[in-house]
């Protein structure tokens, strides 16, 4: 039988911990502000925005959202993006994707003052994560970091597989798993769509992470007896429920948790993980601005 890896209740502490942290920039005469831009009105992210502008207000960050017509010129995104560059009560911000197909968010990326990059996605943050500097460490990855501490999962040596390369999971995790550190110095395998005998790179390894967004593509038989299992994925899929769908993982849950040590379900896994540490982000940039030291949990 595998432990339950529980990610509301390790954001739930690192929340908590944030808001000391809060209070010392508060007290010092700087509320941290984060603002949230959605273009379109995608049902998903308008989720994601409202729960990240709730976490806000839980832990006492000013939340700030501005909303962009999907079908107005790019120009006024970016124009959105320069004013938040120049707000000085902005200290962090995401543009929440997908962006609509005219807009060139490989732009959107590079626009972002780096230093109020809370995603971490800017070509300069990127960079410095790759050389070990890094200022904002990608939400997700981080949150799965942070997870693997909470429950005493040794990264020392570990042979972690990940499947899924994407430049928001996958690849920056990687890069943070395999830096000279206490929570890095892992053997790190990166799968894709076109690795071959992916059962093999996953069975064999000591944790696996699936980034996917293929709903149940590993199952127990691709998982190793005593591994500890990530699913990362959140997949709609049609069910009877009142919505009409139920979110999965890339893990199919039943069969891989009769091998795993440790297993994060979904929802409630990696996904708290992940809004938590876009506060924790907000801090950093609010406490770099600012000059005002805090502690980070
Ligand atoms: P992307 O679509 O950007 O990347 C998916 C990756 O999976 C790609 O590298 C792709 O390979 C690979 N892949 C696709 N099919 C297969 C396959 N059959 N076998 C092996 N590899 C495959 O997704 P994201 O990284 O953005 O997201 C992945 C999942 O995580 C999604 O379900 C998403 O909703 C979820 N997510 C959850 C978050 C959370 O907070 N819980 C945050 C971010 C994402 P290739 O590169 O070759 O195309």
């Amino acid at each position: 039988m595998s432990e339950i890896i529980d990610g509301k209740a390790v954001a739930s502490e690192i929340r908590a911990d944030l808001r000391d942290a809060i209070e010392t920039l508060t007290d010092a005469g700087t509320r941290p502000g984060l603002a949230t831009v959605l273009m379109g009105d995608d049902p998903a992210s308008e989720t994601y925005v409202s729960m990240k502008q709730r976490d806000c207000e839980e832990v006492g960050i000013e939340g700030i959202h501005v909303d962009v017509d999907g079908d107005a010129p790019a120009e006024e995104l970016y124009d959105t993006i320069d004013d938040l560059n120049d707000d000085p009560e902005v200290h962090g911000y995401i543009v929440q994707a997908p962006v609509p197909d005219h807009v060139d968010y490989q732009e959107v990326i590079r626009r972002v003052d780096p230093g109020k990059d809370v995603d971490g996605f800017h070509p300069e943050n990127v960079g410095r994560l790759v050389a070990g500097d890094a200022r904002f460490r990608p939400c997700t990855p981080h949150g799965v970091q942070k997870l693997l501490e909470a429950y005493d999962v040794e990264t020392e040596g570990a042979d972690v597989t990940i499947v899924g390369r994407s430049n928001i999971v996958g690849k920056p995790l990687a890069n943070l798993l395999i830096q000279k550190a206490d929570d890095g110095n892992a053997t790190v395998t990166v799968c894709h769509s076109r690795t071959e005998n992916l059962a093999e790179k996953t069975r064999t390894a000591d944790v696996v992470v699936a980034a996917v967004g293929v709903p149940e593509l590993i199952d127990g038989d691709m998982i190793g007896e005593g591994a500890v299992v990530i699913d990362v994925g959140v997949n709609r899929v049609a069910a009877d429920t009142e919505t009409g769908y139920e979110l999965v993982g890339d893990v199919a849950f039943e069969s891989a948790k009769e091998k795993a040590s440790a297993i994060t379900p979904v929802p409630g896994g990696v996904g708290p993980m992940t809004r938590a540490m876009l506060l924790y982000n907000t801090v950093v940039a609010a406490s770099e601005q600012t000059g005002v030291d805090v502690e980070l949990p």
